[in-house]
């Protein structure tokens, strides 16, 4: 096994608005989609449409959308035996409302996401040890990140962590035990207390991490690129100039490809730049897992 992910899934329910109803409007609306979603999920698919195997310890509910998670995942070849239903409680959704100028606004409910517990990751632990990456994100409770790193330390797997969505209760202690930090600009902002706007302040803000003993951050900044950081050396990668028709799900994609590169060449920079690639091309389509390329469009693009 290459990677595990830690982490949630979710089902987006997006509704296509003309605008929002006002209270006690009912207003009909031009259409409706589902999607799978949930960035432990999205990143899981990103990294297995690359062909890494991936493993995927995550929870779902007993409601309908549940079968449905677990089948998207085992049809991208992630494996499941670790992905458990919680009785009487529901799936994690996501109710998403888009306007007509693209505007998102966002409502997260993470149900079963919310029962992954650092016994979870014990109960995975002889699966956990043979993998070669761990990556975690912030959509499961704080405890069972902490320990899922704690596990990477132990068998010196090394860990990605994404802190998002952004939490002021994150402790440094642990995040200093990971390999990868991969913050977005707002992300960096939040858990810094400091201001992302310019390439200046992001170096800034890196640099208060790194003075803290995190190893590696890497700043992912849209459609600005991507900053990373080290004691030793700070490099600055230029995103890819695309044409962007939805750029949610475009922070999973990044990660979910860094993660299969790095198993692969434990280069990071180069990693950066499949990534950086990766995410570029999810941009260019619509939705989060569906807009991810896979190996042969990948390598068009880069070629
Ligand atoms: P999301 O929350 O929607 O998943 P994010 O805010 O976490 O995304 P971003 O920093 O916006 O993540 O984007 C991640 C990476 O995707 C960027 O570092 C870049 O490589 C690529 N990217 C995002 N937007 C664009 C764009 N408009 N053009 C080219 N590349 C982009």
């Amino acid at each position: 096994m290459d990677i595990a992910v830690i982490g949630s899934n979710m089902v987006d329910l997006i509704t296509y608005i003309d605008r929002m109803p006002n209270e006690g409007e009912t207003l009909e609306a031009p259409s409706f989609e589902m999607g799978h979603g949930g960035k432990g999920a999205n990143q899981a698919v990103a990294a297995a449409k690359l062909k890494s195997d991936v493993m995927m310890v995550t929870k779902v509910g007993d409601d309908l959308f549940a079968d449905d998670t677990i089948k998207n995942l085992a049809a991208h070849g992630i494996n499941t035996d670790f992905t458990q239903k919680v009785a009487g409680v529901p799936s994690g959704v996501a109710p998403i409302f888009v306007d007509t100028e693209s505007n998102n606004r966002i409502l997260i409910i993470k149900g079963a996401n919310q029962y992954l517990s650092p016994e979870d990751v014990d109960q995975a632990a002889e699966q956990l040890k043979s993998v070669s990456l761990i990556v975690l994100q912030l959509e499961i409770p704080l405890p069972t990140v902490y320990r899922a790193i704690e596990f990477g330390q132990q068998h010196n797997i090394p860990v990605i962590l994404n802190p998002a969505p952004a939490s002021h209760e994150l402790d440094f202690d642990y995040v200093c035990k990971c390999d990868f930090f991969i913050p977005n600009g707002p992300e960096l902002e939040i858990l810094t207390g400091m201001p992302v706007e310019t390439d200046e302040e992001v170096y800034e803000a890196a640099s208060t991490l790194i003075e803290k003993g995190v190893k590696n951050v890497i700043v992912t900044l849209g459609s600005r690129g991507i900053i990373w950081m080290t004691k030793e050396q700070t490099h600055r990668v230029e995103s890819h100039k695309v044409a962007a028709v939805d750029t949610s799900g475009a922070g999973d994609a990044f990660i979910g490809c860094f993660a299969h590169y790095y198993v692969q060449t434990g280069d990071v920079l180069e990693s950066i730049k499949m990534a950086n690639a990766f995410a570029a091309l999810s941009v260019t389509k619509r939705g989060t897992q569906a807009s991810y390329p896979d190996m042969e469009q990948l390598r068009q693009f880069t070629e």
